[in-house]
């Protein structure tokens, strides 16, 4: 595999660099130095200048209002975004739903939702895990029976990423009870103002309102929002979850959050000398870098084979553990490394060096990491089955 960038690429490099120094708001640069998630209102005015320069959804295709870039020019337009502290855009329109109506969603649906999801008047969420349903995602029980033109929908969601922010929902269903789990389930899109749908808060142990629980009651749900086949909701879920556990690695995050990191090492002094130079620190950095590294080449391998014209298969289990597991290990050094600066974290009256003030939410932030879009352990058995073929 060839890694250096061509002449042209390097050129698109610095197209892309100038851009981002040009257009991005030094709020919002900061808010992400520190690990900070911008405001609804921020996020969306920010993907709305993307995406008048074409730039907002970098795996899509051209015809679908992508720019058509190819795996190496999304691999440098994301370096370019991370570095120069731009927020990573929400990916529950662009990099899970947009995929899975290109390739299940009929021609109305398409021309429905897809430029929705570009222009941001669409934020969707995410309703699949259930009470006693996330790893054993086929065993979920909100129901779907066909009635008229349309499904009426009962059950419940819970752990539902901005669903209090979300106007639409993609939702998994259960329209059988017969055969295989798998095969009664159904992909159905939600109106979240529908008579019958409530959303609750779940605060989260960084003290943020990021999760809900979603409760349907009777939610009538029209048939043309079934994407795909009835019975066919599995397969299509196992595509989106390919799509979404690529995107977890966060490469291009990591190696900034990485120098931040080196920064706050170098800054802060232990015993009268910079903690960069106790050789207990540097040696948990160095290992970081190099789990870092191996992950970045693992990730340009995946990029190649889908260059290629494959989608990501099982790969992207491994991809979503070891990038977790970095994300992770840089965020607990960070904590070791802020020392008491970081203790004032519950109470808001931070003193010192910011960077350091806000290492425990950022740390607070990546446990998480290693339970959504699948938990370490499923990914390990996923792995076993699929790519070591054990049973
Ligand atoms: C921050 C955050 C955001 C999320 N956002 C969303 C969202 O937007 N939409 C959505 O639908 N869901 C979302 N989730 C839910 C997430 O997908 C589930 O939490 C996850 O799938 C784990 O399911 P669970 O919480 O039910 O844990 P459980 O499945 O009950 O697992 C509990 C423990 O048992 C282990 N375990 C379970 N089964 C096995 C097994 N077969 N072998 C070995 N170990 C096992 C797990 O690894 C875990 O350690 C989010 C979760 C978090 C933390």
């Amino acid at each position: 595999m060839n890694v250096d960038f061509s002449p042209a690429e390097l050129e698109f490099q610095q197209q892309v660099r100038q851009w981002f120094a040009d257009n991005l708001p030094a709020d919002l640069k900061r808010k992400n130095e520190l690990g900070k998630m911008p405001s609804r209102d921020e996020l969306v005015a920010w993907q709305r200048k993307l995406n008048e320069q074409g730039w907002l959804a970098p795996g899509w295709p051209e015809e679908h209002g992508g720019p058509g870039w190819t795996a190496t020019q999304r691999y440098i337009f994301d370096l370019e975004r991370a570095r120069a502290g731009a927020p990573i855009g929400l990916s529950m329109g662009i990099v899970m739903l947009g995929p899975v109506l290109m390739a299940f969603g009929t021609p109305e649906q398409k021309q429905t939702y897809l430029p929705r999801i570009l222009s941001c008047d669409d934020w969707w969420c995410q309703g699949y895990s259930e009470p006693g349903s996330g790893s054993d995602l086929a065993s979920l029980k909100t129901s779907a029976v066909p009635d008229g033109d349309s499904y009426v929908v009962n059950g419940s969601k819970i752990w539902t990423t901005y669903a209090h922010y979300a106007n639409r929902m993609f939702c998994l269903v259960r329209t059988s009870n017969e055969g295989k789990k798998q095969a009664g389930i159904s992909f159905l899109l939600i109106d979240m103002d529908t008579p019958g749908l409530e959303v609750r808060p779940i605060i989260s142990i960084d003290g943020e309102h990021h999760l809900n629980e979603v409760f349907f009651t009777d939610v009538r749900v029209p048939k043309a929002n079934l994407v795909g086949q009835e019975g066919q909701g599995w397969t299509i879920a196992k595509y989106l979850l390919t799509h979404e556990r690529t995107t977890i690695a966060g490469v291009a995050d990591s190696k900034v959050n990485l120098g931040i990191l080196k920064a706050m090492a170098a800054e802060n002094q232990s015993n009268g000398k910079p903690m960069l130079e106790d050789p207990r620190i540097r040696r948990r950095i160095a290992q970081v870098e190099i789990d870092l590294l191996a992950l970045e080449w693992t990730n340009l391998r995946t990029l190649a084979a889908t260059a290629a014209g494959k989608a990501p298969g099982p790969e992207s289990s491994n991809l979503k553990l070891a990038g977790t597991a970095v994300q992770q290990a840089i965020t607990e050094l960070m904590v070791e490394i802020a020392g008491p600066w970081a203790w004032p974290w519950q109470t808001g009256d931070y003193v010192g060096p910011p960077e350091l003030a806000h290492a425990v939410e950022r740390y607070n932030f990546a446990r998480a990491a290693t339970i959504y879009g699948g938990s370490d352990e499923v990914q390990k058995n996923v792995l076993a089955k699929m790519m070591l073929g054990l049973k």
